[in-house]
């Protein structure tokens, strides 16, 4: 469904990620792991058109995402979590949902059913869909998040560092519903720290260090690393 070949990216001068080669399956949650800075914003940011790879291809569906803007990628199918959020804080709860079909230009009947979904996933959404965004829990503006990027009904879901700054009881909710929304029929990939969050929902995953993979495995081959345990697990 998306491969990346050998692909590089700069800002100016600095290599950010340096020949990473990444291949994500119909149907899977293939996780990138790896700590502050190590380059998997610089990822997301490439495959969602934010970044253009200085060297190397990025294929969606067979279609070249090099050159194809922020906007375009959405309307391929690919939605995007960005790492903090990134809501409008005064605008409410609804009105940030509905603009994740914004660029999409969907029909009504159509973003109607994608709200009743958000809000079947996520119910405490509808209690509070007139409250402003910031007036929400970290946990419940993640899931505006998540239903926003749901919003355009995405084939491929790009969830940067979902689980930052929540309690590991939420975090617990969110992976399961990440693993919900994988199940309904939504590809995802994911970058974490929380490896041992991650690893337990994921079919594989990517090891970043600085701008590079430095290991890539199944979620069980990458469980019992020591590498990875003694890093992201802490074991
Ligand atoms: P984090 O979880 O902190 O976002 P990350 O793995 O996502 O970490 P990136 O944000 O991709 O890492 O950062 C990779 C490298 O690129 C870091 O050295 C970072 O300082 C640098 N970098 C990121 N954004 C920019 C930018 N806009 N300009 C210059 N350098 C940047």
């Amino acid at each position: 469904m998306l491969k990346l070949d050998n692909v590089s990216v700069k800002y100016g001068s600095f290599t950010a990620v340096h020949d990473i080669n990444i291949e994500v399956n119909a149907g899977e949650i293939v996780v990138l792991l790896g700590s502050n800075g190590a380059g998997k914003s610089t990822t997301f940011r490439a495959i969602s058109g934010l970044n253009k790879p200085s060297t190397g291809e990025i294929i969606f569906e067979g279609k070249n995402l090099n050159k194809s803007s922020a906007d375009q990628t959405v309307a391929w199918g690919i939605g995007q979590c960005p790492e903090g959020r990134k809501l409008f804080h005064a605008m409410s709860v609804e009105e940030n949902l509905r603009m994740g079909a914004y660029v999409h230009r969907r029909k009504k009947d159509q973003i109607k059913h994608s709200l009743e979904h958000v809000y079947e996933l996520f119910p405490i959404l509808k209690d509070k869909r007139h409250d402003p965004a910031g007036s929400l829990s970290g946990g419940q503006q993640q899931m505006v998040a998540i239903g926003r990027a749901l919003m355009s009904k995405p084939k491929l879901m790009l969830l940067d560092e979902p689980s930052i700054g929540l309690a590991p009881l939420v975090v617990e909710q969110m992976f399961e519903v990440i693993q919900k929304i994988n199940k309904e029929g939504t590809t995802i990939l994911l970058a974490e720290q929380n490896a041992n969050a991650a690893l337990k929902i994921a079919d594989k995953g990517y090891v970043f260090e600085n701008g590079t993979i430095v290991l890539k495995g199944t979620s069980a081959e990458l469980f019992a690393n020591d590498e990875v345990r003694k890093a992201y697990i802490g074991a």
